[in-house]
């Protein structure tokens, strides 16, 4: 039997497919191997959001192709897409799909084993109008099962290289979404993270269709599903509909993650972001109040080209303000082939620095503030693993519906179940609880055998 090893670099996207590559060699009778044992086949999924992203991709096909020079090297994903002749040049590498036709990637292996001949299968992504349906029927190694929407953006931020990797807007037929979620839950998850490249874009492409209506379906068509989280959605994208959905909402989160990018109206103009602080502010309070305590997490990029410290300090009050429950900050890295990278006025790397850990500090404060209003309350929390700073401690960790990462006292067979649980002291990154009741005892196929 022939053996595949599959390395995923990159985001939630990218891990997703790479389970839906594994699905269709799956199905050809191949066997998966880990990527550091002998294989026949290597994939690698590649990502390319930072020039680091190019060069560790480079790194992981070199350390694929000494591994095992005679195995066949397939390379796919976003930096394959946008830079196919670059990957061909290292030489080993056998085939070359960018982010779109991945399920030739069979017929393009057979082919090369015949001809022995370098195969490039990228083509142009932005005349690309339709979603590559691909199935996910179950992850290998996950509690929370990822469950793709949509493909592409159409936004073009001035320092993101993605609509080049992954083309124009496309949504999921809502009915394969559907169908895919019934699958996953009858699998044993009770979580589904709606994700995609642009994830609170969904339905723009689709004649009277939206966001909220595949909410809406979701929870009245998924048999057994507990938990929707949407990956991240715009502040404009929070419309009156979709707040008006999660509120009714008995499944969708009470968790929202809302990229901010910057606080400050002159930087966004320059990153070419659509909207105000005004406006980002309008949307989020109108979130909070038809959904109170909820968990509103961002990311943050500091010291893009220009930024004063005035501009750093304005984006700094608006989080201070609007309590954000945890922030993802980066330092702005520039991208070969953005409008950024060649604007004027890079900001010096201490200065990024600097700012980095001043909203770090930050958020450690906002999360601690978030978490403190939860002590001596129960919270439902889906058990993921043993807790990791002590893995001998009887004690396992998971997340609560609005992402607190909570430690408990807990049992192998709780893990993907949800869980009652009441916080004693809260903290951050960990909030410690202790075990009021299993809520659900269905067999769990997630819980009995992959983890
Ligand atoms: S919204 Fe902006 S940052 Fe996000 S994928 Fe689109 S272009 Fe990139």
């Amino acid at each position: 039997m022939s053996t595949v090893a599959f390395y995923t670099l990159g985001c939630k996207v990218n891990h997703y497919e790479t389970e839906a590559i594994w699905q269709l060699f799956k199905e050809n009778g191949y066997n998966r191997v880990d990527f550091e044992k002998l294989a026949d086949v290597y994939v690698i999924n590649t990502c390319t959001v930072t020039n680091t992203g190019d060069k560790k991709s480079r790194q992981v096909i070199r350390r694929a192709i000494r591994r095992n020079p005679d195995a066949v090297i397939c390379v796919t994903g976003c930096y394959a897409q946008t830079s196919p002749a670059e990957i061909l040049a290292i030489p080993g590498v056998d085939i070359v799909i960018g982010t779109q036709d991945r399920p030739k990637m069979l017929t393009y292996i057979e082919q090369f084993k015949q001809e022995r001949t370098p195969i490039n299968g990228v083509k142009n992504i932005m005349k690309n109008r339709v979603y590559e349906e691909m199935d996910v029927p179950s992850f290998t190694d996950r509690t929370r099962a990822s469950l793709k929407i949509q493909e592409g953006c159409n936004n073009f931020c001035t320092f993101c290289i993605i609509p080049w990797a992954r083309g124009l807007m496309r949504s999921r037929n809502p009915q394969d979404v559907i169908t895919q979620a019934q699958q996953l839950v009858d699998a044993g998850y009770r979580e589904i993270v709606l994700t995609g490249i642009h994830t609170g874009g969904y339905g723009q492409d689709l004649k009277d269709y939206t966001l909220a209506m595949l909410l809406q379906d979701l929870e009245a068509q998924v048999k057994g599903l507990k938990r929707i989280r949407i990956s991240s959605i715009e502040a404009s994208q929070l419309t009156d509909e979709v707040i008006e959905t999660i509120e009714k909402s008995n499944i969708v989160v009470r968790h929202m993650h809302v990229p901010l990018q910057s606080g400050s109206d002159t930087v966004l103009k320059r990153m070419r972001r659509k909207y105000t602080m005004a406006e980002f502010a309008e949307r989020i309070n109108k979130l909070k109040q038809a959904m109170p305590q909820v968990a509103i997490t961002s990311d943050v990029i500091v010291g893009f080209p220009g930024e004063t410290e005035e501009e750093f300090m304005e984006t700094y009050r608006f989080i201070e303000e609007h309590k954000f429950a945890e922030l993802h900050v980066f330092p702005y890295s520039k991208r070969t082939g953005t409008p950024a990278a060649r604007m004027e006025d890079q900001i010096d790397e201490d200065v990024k620095n600097d700012r980095v850990q001043r909203l770090i500090v930050l958020s450690d404060q906002l999360a601690k503030e978030y978490a403190s209003q939860f002590e001596n309350e129960v919270l439902e929390v889906i058990p993921e693993e043993k807790y990791k700073e002590d893995p001998n401690s009887g004690l396992y960790e998971g997340y609560s519906d609005n992402y607190l990462k909570v430690v408990f006292p807990a049992t192998e067979d709780m893990i993907g179940k949800i869980v009652r649980v009441k916080i004693t002291k809260s903290g951050y990154p960990y909030n410690e609880a202790t075990f009021v009741r299993v809520m659900d005892e269905i067999t769990s196929e997630v819980g009995a055998t992959a983890l």
